[in-house]
């Protein structure tokens, strides 16, 4: 009987709402040199360091500098302590599915290079999202919009707008300045933010901040006064770590007034950080955004990747606030069986229109690829222990896994709509 739940799963288009792909050019001009750089482009090389790997050895794998062979032995005593992990999961998924690589060996990474060859060469990496992962459609955090319109299909790559450097206090520039925005007080700050949204939130599929890695998320109200004194040190130079907090407050309540008036979702990171040795566990809580969920009722939140390790908060700040969606975006490959748990938890407690379950959250169209199989696979096994432990029926885990696949995500962000209009928007054809 599972196997219908199988090859529903196997044949969902789903909704990929979170990945950092690198554009088309990029891809093709400055991808992944060879496989075993492509294999560990990105979160796995975190764990290799974790488990003792030089981080120059990471460095010569991912820019493929000097004997493959030398590069591989430098990893591989690492790579056998990581294999096991999420992370080290996906590798083994990319390695099998992609490159025909049943265990990693020097010899085997070189003969899977005309594979890599093959995939990055132009239109590739999009056929490879559409036809092999079977997407509807891609949400990327690129940092900087696209602009001018990077030649992409505007009704399959949908982009974010980045807003992490305002809500952690700096005054965006790489975002300003070419838009001939300059800041010199609070005022010009507030008309550069409002005309930043004016260019790109009509063409944004949502508002993305990262600032979790930068600060604490808690937030309170600041005055005009307190933030024009934070903004001047911040101006000068000398702002001090409240300065910024300050100042990181009030931008990012403005963000979500703009937001609310773009009628775009907020994406906001919770929880782990990609990188190593620098995560102060105590400041990455979802439930610290608490007061900034009850200021902006009208706003739709959407806490990304279940705040891990703090995945138990999520199902309770769902159920309780209407504004706040959850997006498992990365959960399953930094920690399947807390994320297992988390869904089981959410199915029991908050209502399941409210949970988005997939993001690769990275850089290739093959790493992409790597996490939905992964996904697939854990979440397939939590729904399989919901049907053995009899409180779902096949039909009904068939139902939720198109809703947290598929159309929870294109209602929160209104993908139909956003389709039609990127269609019909002349200037990125
Ligand atoms: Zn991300």
């Amino acid at each position: 009987m599972a196997t219908d739940l199988k090859m529903h799963l196997d044949g969902l288009r789903v909704a990929d709402t979170h990945e950092h792909l690198m554009a088309e050019k990029t891809w093709v001009e400055a991808g992944p040199p060879d496989v075993l750089s492509d294999l560990f482009w990105h979160y796995a090389q975190k764990d290799l360091i974790s488990a003792g790997a030089a981080e120059g050895s990471i460095k010569r794998v991912v820019a493929a500098e000097g004997d493959l062979e030398e590069r591989w032995r430098a990893i591989e005593p690492a790579w056998q302590a990581i294999s096991l992990t999420g992370y080290g999961e996906a590798v083994r998924i990319v390695a099998r599915d992609v490159y025909g690589i049943e265990e990693l060996s020097a010899p085997a990474l070189r003969n899977a290079q005309a594979k890599l060859t093959d995939l990055r060469r132009p239109g590739e990496r999009h056929r490879f999202l559409r036809d092999v992962c079977q997407y509807d459609h891609v949400q990327i955090n690129q940092y900087m919009f696209p602009d001018p319109w990077d030649g992409s299909d505007p009704t399959f790559f949908f982009y974010d707008l980045s807003y992490a450097a305002p809500s952690s206090g700096r005054v965006p520039r790489d975002h300003f300045t070419p838009l001939g925005l300059e800041v010199t007080d609070l005022a010009s700050m507030q008309r550069a933010t409002e005309a930043y949204f004016a260019r790109y939130a009509p063409r944004a599929i949502a508002v993305k901040t990262q600032h979790a890695y930068e600060r604490t998320l808690d937030w309170k109200p600041r005055s005009d006064a307190e933030a024009e004194a934070a903004l001047a040190s911040v101006l000068r130079g000398d702002a001090t770590d409240e300065d910024k907090l300050c100042l990181g407050d009030w931008c990012l309540a403005r963000g979500v007034e703009l937001a609310i008036a773009y009628d775009l979702p907020i994406k906001i990171h919770t929880g782990y950080y990609w990188n190593n040795n620098v995560m102060p566990m105590s400041r990455i809580r979802p439930s610290l955004l608490c007061p900034l969920l009850i200021r902006y009722p009208q706003a739709r939140f959407v806490l990304m990747h279940a705040g891990y390790p703090y995945g138990h908060e999520i199902p309770a700040m769902v159920k309780h606030f209407s504004n706040v969606y959850a997006d498992l975006c990365w959960a399953w490959s930094m920690d399947p069986y807390m994320t297992m748990d988390v869904v089981r938890r959410f199915i029991h407690s908050a209502p399941i229109n409210k949970l988005m379950a997939f993001g690769g959250d990275t850089h290739t169209c093959t790493a992409s690829y790597g996490y939905l199989q992964q996904m697939k696979k854990w979440l397939r096994r939590t729904l399989e222990l919901e049907i053995a432990a009899g409180d779902l029926s096949e039909s009904q885990a068939i139902s939720i896994s198109t809703a947290v696949l598929h159309d929870n995500a294109m209602r929160v962000f209104k993908v139909p709509q956003k389709k039609a209009a990127m269609a019909a928007t002349e200037s990125i054809k």
